[in-house]
């Protein structure tokens, strides 16, 4: 059975100072963690990040990469340039993205593409609004948004990381139900399943207000294989 994976995503928050006391305090906390763990954080700490977790069980994650490889795309961030800090992962496609940045499916599946060729893992993210779940359209809608990355990434599917994060639970302290989360897991993953034959190895996570009094309960869904956490990964004890 494949292990959990933890990933915390900071948003735009941190600071040196902070990020060398969170980090160094996760490492004394976490032992021989049972899970894989990740950290997503901002660009600039990347360098500071890099040499933090080095040699340690957490892996490094951005929090998007370009959906191109390089010339004039000012304020962009490509996946070589990840890899020069030894990035295993990033987000793509992240509700804050799509929602203030105007990202499209079809550029959340280039990003994912981008990704993959670089030698990263996508975490891509998936989730309806509040509106789309009342209208009935949840399934409609995490449908789509995974098959533009299928779509895009044809054989490669498998080296994907899948995050359903209703965005009506992101930073709102409102969690999806278990039976919810589950509910939604499970068409991923029989969409993935229909894709590819190695389906079974891909971490689809479950993102959106998960905290230490929740976690457990989520985790023990049959396909809920991780989480991916905001607001609690900035909490030493939570994250832990
Ligand atoms: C997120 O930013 O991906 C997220 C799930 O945030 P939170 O845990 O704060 O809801």
């Amino acid at each position: 059975m494949k292990k959990k994976l933890i990933a915390g995503n900071w948003k735009m928050n941190g600071s040196l100072a902070a990020n060398e006391t969170l980090v160094k305090s996760l490492l004394a906390g976490m032992g021989t963690p049972a899970c894989q763990v990740a950290l997503c954080v901002p660009s600039v700490y990347l360098a500071q990040l890099q040499a933090l977790v080095a040699g340690s069980a957490i892996g490094l994650g951005a929090q998007d990469v370009s959906a191109h490889d390089v010339g004039a795309f000012t304020g962009e961030v490509s996946g070589a340039m990840l890899r020069e800090f030894d990035v295993r992962y990033t987000l793509v496609g992240h509700s804050e993205r799509r929602q203030y940045h105007g990202e499209t499916d079809a550029v959340v599946a280039s990003k994912a593409q981008r990704a993959l060729a670089c030698g990263l893992t996508p975490i891509v993210c998936v989730g309806e609004t509040l509106a789309e779940r009342e209208a009935g359209k949840t399934e409609e809608v995490v449908k789509r948004q995974l098959a533009a990355v299928i779509h895009a990434n044809g054989h490669c599917i498998s080296e994907i990381v899948v995050a359903y994060e209703p965005v009506w639970a992101i930073g709102t302290g409102k969690t999806a139900t278990t039976e919810q989360a589950q509910q939604v897991h499970a068409v991923l993953r029989s969409q993935l399943h229909a894709a590819s034959n190695q389906a079974d190895r891909i971490h689809i996570l479950y993102g959106g207000s998960m905290n230490a009094a929740n976690a457990a309960q989520l985790l023990a869904q049959p396909d809920i294989d991780g989480g991916l956490v905001g607001g609690a990964s900035l909490k030493v004890p939570d994250f832990l």
